[in-house]
């Protein structure tokens, strides 16, 4: 079993070792409810999940669970989360295994993404990738020989906050000009309203019907389409910011893949494009030549199917 932790949904999912998912419940996380709600909620989606597939907790091996949040994989506590209300120090873990009976494993879902891409998707049969998802926010995993690097804490892989411009803007974290504060969905849309405000001409405004405070980095993605030069300078800007960020794992870990997931994937060589130039142009040139930059394969399953992977390879950790 697979579940999937995020600020809007929970997907619960019932998948094969080989990555096959049988049968999957979507539910609202409606996070401000607190986490005894929303627990109970991914109970019953789990539940719900098991009973689509016609099967039953004790025919599961294991249970993963990804969660948009600092989870410590080795207290199985979710330390805390920008996205969960209310969420410090739960121990999610044991609730999930002590409820249903199974042994349960917890994982970030960047952390996740990263090892299902390994395991089921963009990155079968490569041993030393990097994984960022750029969408609302940025995160990321690292492969390295064919394992995810956990660190010390188990918390390693968080590259959306790599500072890349001191007196950047302010970021999510707290921190000025990460990754994330520049290139990030929000960081687009932020852009986009801003050069608006300032009286810039684009169609953006059209767009949203007049309805500024609606423009998201979709609507900028649509208006760049159209041709419009304010869409795509925003956007060329932040996928150059990337390309920086990239450049910097480049030269750190030598990586034979980057694989470019999340919501700002789907805009494709108009962000990667500009992304691979930076990397080209910045990082050493035999990492630089050797990277190739592709988007993410598994979409909005990347998350369940990660988790499955991890919790099996706990899981025969635990019981060779
Ligand atoms: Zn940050």
């Amino acid at each position: 079993m697979g579940v999937d932790i995020g600020g809007t949904k929970i997907l619960a999912a019932v998948v094969t070792p080989q990555g096959e998912i049988l049968a999957r419940e979507k539910r609202a996380t409606v996070a401000e409810e607190g986490p005894e709600a929303v627990i109970s909620r991914l109970i019953g989606a789990i539940e719900a999940a098991l009973s689509l597939a016609g099967t039953e907790p004790a025919r599961l091996a294991a249970i993963g669970i990804a969660v948009a949040g600092m989870a410590l994989p080795g207290e199985g506590v979710v330390a805390f989360s920008p996205n969960l209300r209310g969420w410090r120090d739960v121990p999610l873990r044991d609730i999930v295994a002590r409820q249903l009976g199974v042994s349960t494993f917890l994982i970030n879902d960047a952390s996740a993404a990263a090892l299902g891409e390994h395991c089921y998707g963009a990155g079968r049969g490569v041993n030393n990738l990097v994984y960022v998802t750029v969408g609302t926010g940025i995160g990321g995993g690292v492969i390295i020989d064919g394992k995810l690097y956990c660190g010390a804490c188990g918390v390693a892989g968080e590259v959306g906050h790599m500072t890349i411009d001191v007196d950047g803007p302010r970021c999510n974290c707290g921190n000025f000009g990460c990754l994330e504060a520049l290139a990030s969905g929000t960081a687009v849309a932020r852009e986009a309203k801003r050069h608006v405000a300032e009286g810039a001409e684009t169609c953006l405004p059209q767009l949203v019907g007049g309805e500024l405070e609606m423009i998201t980095a979709e609507t900028v993605f649509q208006a760049a389409q159209k041709g419009d030069p304010l869409a795509l300078e925003i956007i060329a800007q932040a996928a150059s910011y990337l390309g920086i960020g990239l450049a910097n794992l480049v030269n750190l870990f030598n990586p034979e893949l980057i694989i470019v997931g999340g919501g700002l994937a789907h805009m494709g060589n108009m962000l990667l494009s500009p992304a691979l130039r930076v990397i080209r142009e910045r990082a050493f040139e035999v990492p630089a030549q050797a990277v190739r930059l592709v988007t993410a394969q598994l979409g909005g399953s990347s998350g369940v199917l990660g988790a499955v992977a991890f919790a099996l390879q706990q899981e025969a950790e635990v019981r060779p």
